[in-house]
């Protein structure tokens, strides 16, 4: 399963698309973190790194 991004939380800082080994995460139009959930493995390397805790696994 992908992670799942909470988009009202997210603050847009970035940090979670600098850690993703496999370039999952980008930032969408709104300036929110989004996850590909077909390149995503899982590994939970974004999920702490977020400052909101916007990113569940
Ligand atoms: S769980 Fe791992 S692979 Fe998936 S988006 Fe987060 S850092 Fe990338
Ligand atoms: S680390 Fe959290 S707040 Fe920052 S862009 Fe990623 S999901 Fe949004």
């Amino acid at each position: 399963m992908p992670v799942t991004i909470d988009k009202d939380a997210c603050i847009g800082c970035g940090a979670c698309v600098g850690v993703c080994p496999v370039g999952a995460l980008s930032m969408d139009g709104d300036g929110k973190s989004a996850c590909d959930e077909g390149t995503c493995i899982d590994c939970g390397s974004c999920v702490g790194t977020c400052p909101v805790s916007a990113i569940s696994q």
